[in-house]
């Protein structure tokens, strides 16, 4: 009897009328023989809600709150009548949500009295989506006749560090805690269904692992449970060729290697959490990216070692938006050793994660990408720490309008002409390149446009190197 985790993100999970789908989908794999654990994300758009009201709330605005909870039960509510037919199960899934949003409602007064939205009390916001969702789902499946177990993160066991917003699973002890508190069920048959992205810390308070994380979870149980493959199911048919948003004719990749696939989840296939596949690729636990709206479709598979492997050199290409660049200059930092380490330094003590960085031999200036949300903090730190009098810094520059091109592919390494080719192919079109970067591992060359471009670049390299074709 095969074991799969399968994860449903807030694509899936839109409306009731999908989340009775996605139950008779899980009810029907067991019913053909599989063990399945359900994880699952918050309703399409909520987390995003929930962020925009908490930062509302932080400005004190408590007008917004009474409306956004109202809202946010009727959507639920509404999904509640259309995913269940069990008018009992339909009252019991409702006490459920009353009382969580009931207790949003406090979470989100408390932070408009106090004017404060840290990282920790802003993850407490953010659980309440898939709080939300995870017993409806439970309800959907239960109405289908099938044995099911609802948990959060926190209760199936999950424990991470205090990185609030993107916290890291320990996971040793994560592990053992879920095969302590699922395996017996999941051995018996049950569908446990687990909030996907929530966790907690040692001490119990909620934490996130980072925006999409509801993949992560589904990877963190799947290796807890040694489960035969885990099936993150979404609104694609698998890891495609570019977005299909922006090439409507890109291709499925049926097969693509661990590496390939972090490569490209960490450069803007938003298909995929970028470090779900850590904990999976150590213990060789095959993935799946597969289309609930269409399961007939095998979807992406995601191995150590791909059977049938393409070889082109270009495979993918992404555009990562809401991105930033910082340019620092100083003619002091030339020939200065230490110098980067300072700019770094700095940085990496404000909690800014550098993406992406690019210098010229002649060292008076160093080019960074970051996070665009991050910029004002990070100029604010570099200038307070750097550009005082007798500093190496004596610019710094910055252009929040551009994104991330990256240009992705195994065979890419020890291939002639690749580049030359990727940037006459953006320079015909007339667009400039304001950064260009090149890993050591050679899997990927990324480079910076301007984000009114990025979409064109995206298409122009899909179409050079014929990417819709295999
Ligand atoms: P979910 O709610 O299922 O987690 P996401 O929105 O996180 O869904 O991810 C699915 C979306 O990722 C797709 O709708 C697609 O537009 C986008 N996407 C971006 N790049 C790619 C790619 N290379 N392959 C597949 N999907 C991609
Ligand atoms: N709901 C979370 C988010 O929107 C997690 C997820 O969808 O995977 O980021
Ligand atoms: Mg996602």
């Amino acid at each position: 009897m095969k074991k799969i985790v399968m994860k449903f993100g807030g694509t899936s999970v839109g409306t009731g009328d999908n989340i009775r789908h996605v139950a008779d989908l899980v009810t029907k794999y067991v019913k053909d023989d599989c063990k399945a654990a359900v994880v699952v994300s918050a309703l399409a758009g909520v987390t995003n809600n929930l962020i925009e009201v908490a930062c509302q709330a932080k400005k004190s605005d408590a007008k917004h709150i009474e409306t956004f909870t109202k809202e946010l039960q009727q959507k639920h509510q509404e999904a509640i009548a259309a995913a269940i037919k069990s008018k009992t199960i339909q009252k019991e899934v409702t006490k459920i949500t009353e009382e969580t949003i009931s207790e949003l409602e406090k979470v989100l007064t408390g932070i408009c009295y106090v004017g404060e939205l840290t990282p920790k009390s802003k993850d407490y916001v953010v659980s309440f989506g898939e709080r939300l969702s995870a017993p409806i789902v439970w309800g959907a499946i239960k109405d289908q006749k099938c044995e099911t177990q609802c948990f959060t993160g926190k209760e199936a066991g999950i424990v991470t560090d205090s990185n609030f917003g993107e916290a890291n699973p320990l996971m040793n002890f994560t592990s053992h805690l879920i095969r302590e508190r699922l395996g017996p069920l999941f051995d018996k048959g049950v569908i446990p269904v687990v909030t996907g992205f929530i966790a907690a810390n040692q001490d119990g308070i909620v934490t996130t692992v980072g925006r999409g994380g509801s993949d992560y979870t589904a990877t963190i149980l799947g290796v807890a449970l040694q489960v035969d493959e885990v099936w993150i199911w979404t609104d694609v048919d698998g890891i495609m060729t570019t977005d299909p948003k922006i090439v409507p004719a890109a291709r499925m990749l049926p097969q693509l290697s661990y590496q390939e696939a972090a490569e490209m989840a960490i450069f803007g296939a938003k298909a995929m959490h970028p470090r779900a596949l850590g904990p999976v690729s150590k213990e060789n636990i095959p993935v799946r990216i597969r289309n609930t709206a269409n399961p007939k479709n095998t979807g992406t598979l995601i191995t150590k070692e791909p059977t049938s492997n393409e070889t082109k050199p270009v495979k993918a290409v992404a555009m990562i938006r809401d991105v930033a660049m910082v340019n620092v200059y100083g003619a002091a930092m030339v020939g200065a050793p230490g110098s980067y380490a300072k700019v770094f330094d700095v940085l990496g003590k404000n909690g800014i994660n550098v993406m992406m960085v690019s210098t010229a031999v002649s060292e008076a200036n160093i080019s960074m990408i970051i996070k665009r949300g991050l910029l004002g903090r990070a100029i604010s730190n570099l200038e307070i720490a750097l550009s005082e009098k007798g500093s190496i810094v004596s610019e710094i520059t910055t252009e929040d309008d551009v994104a991330v091109i990256a240009v992705m592919g195994a065979s890419m390494k020890g291939t002639l002409g690749v580049a030359s080719h990727i940037f006459s192919t953006v320079a015909k079109r007339g667009i400039n390149i304001r950064m260009i970067a090149q890993g050591s591992s050679e899997l990927n060359i990324s480079f910076v446009v301007k984000e009114k471009d990025g979409a064109a670049v995206v298409k122009a390299i899909h179409e050079e190197f014929k990417l819709d074709k295999s």
